[in-house]
């Protein structure tokens, strides 16, 4: 089952080896950015202690263990996660109906689209009847299991008060129980929870290993995996996404983009600009600046090394950018920052269309 998860060997190998020498710690700590499999590696090294497969085959995925771990049903695993107040009770029942559906949705997606993005309709936090429901858990002993595994996601969004409770668990978990936090920001965490865990770091994933396994996975052709790849940027639940959705509709927007820069059509660009009034077409910009950021790199590519070119299918256009200005080479990096600081001023609460003004304008400086 390991096999499924790409790009994470060194991690796997150490939990691996702390199976195999019956060396497991109390605690670890998962770190690394979004979407590189950290959920998913803790899940299966919860279902490898209790799987009743010899240990090479573990997890096998099919023994009753491993299937009630799939389906997050097992009763030796606890899966906690930020969320709107739930006012979970300590047996685990979620007593905020309002919030109820979207819980159940969340598991659901988890299960079974987990590179899906999920958002609450309310603020998320890790909160204190989460952990209490924990704490009340871990005293009990392990129903069938040989260990009881607790997964905490998104460690470093637990509010002071959970952090503060969940800290004595820390100091002194039972010897039956594991328990794995995962953070994309270990540095949010207080330093004494960081300093209880054993350290696990994961890695962005390869541009190659992303494309392999978009290949292998989805119906995407070469041209749009290495597309794909190259946005998601060591993501590989966010290129999954983009593979699954093919929802590519600023691609399109883009190269229309394009042409009013090269043509200097104001006029064009006027009426373009108008269709992303609102804060919701953030991420369609977003993507977009990711797709000129490409873009530049492509037209650099084009003299230096053409088989690095994702925009194969528009090499007339790349040409006629490049004629335009032969200098682009010398220039790529300058631009290339000055794209990452739009999509930082994105973030902030600054009306879209600005910040599209302001690259139509910079572009047609270059071009
Ligand atoms: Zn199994």
């Amino acid at each position: 089952m390991f096999s499924k998860i790409k790009g994470q060997d060194r991690a796997i190998a150490l939990l691996r080896n702390a199976v195999k020498n019956d060396k497991l710690a109390n605690s670890y700590l998962f770190y690394g950015p979004e979407g590189v499999g950290k959920f998913t590696t803790a899940l299966y090294f919860g279902m490898m202690i209790n799987c009743h497969a010899t240990l090479e085959k573990r997890p096998c995925g099919f023994c009753p263990s491993c299937k009630k771990f799939l389906n997050f049903s097992h009763p030796d695993l606890m899966y906690i996660f930020p969320t709107p107040k739930l006012n979970i009770s300590i047996d685990g029942e979620v007593k905020s109906e309002k919030v109820l559906h979207e819980y159940e949705a969340y598991l659901e997606n988890k299960k079974n689209t987990p590179w899906r993005e999920f958002f609450f309709s309310q603020n998320i936090e890790i909160r204190i009847d989460s952990i209490r429901m924990l704490e009340h858990r871990i005293m009990l002993s392990p129903n069938e299991g040989l260990k009881k595994v607790y997964i905490i996601e998104d460690a470093d969004l637990i509010n002071r008060e959970a952090a503060n409770a969940f800290l004595k668990t820390l100091e002194e978990p039972p010897a039956d129980t594991i328990i794995i936090l995962t953070t994309k920001k270990p540095n949010v965490l207080l330093p004494t929870i960081i300093s209880r865990c054993q350290k696990i770091p994961f890695l962005p994933i390869s541009s190659e290993m992303i494309i392999e396994n978009l290949l292998e996975k989805t119906a995407v052709n070469e041209y749009d995996a290495k597309l794909f790849a190259r946005i998601a940027n060591g993501n590989m639940a966010k290129a999954l996404r983009l593979a699954q959705d093919k929802n590519l509709e600023s691609r399109d927007n883009f190269l229309n983009l394009l042409q009013m820069i090269i043509e200097h059509d104001d006029l064009k660009f006027i009426s373009f600009v108008d269709h992303y009034r609102s804060q919701k077409d953030q991420k369609l910009i977003n993507e977009m600046i990711s797709l000129l950021m490409i873009w530049i790199g492509d037209i650099v590519y084009l003299q230096s090394d053409p088989e690095k070119i994702v925009n194969v299918d528009q090499k007339k256009l790349l040409m006629k950018f490049y004629k335009k200005n032969p200098q682009i080479g010398d220039q790529a990096s300058m631009l290339t920052e000055f794209l990452e600081k739009m999509k930082l001023k994105l973030l902030g609460h600054i009306n879209p269309q600005l910040i599209l003004i302001e690259i139509y304008n910079r572009l047609n400086k270059f071009f």
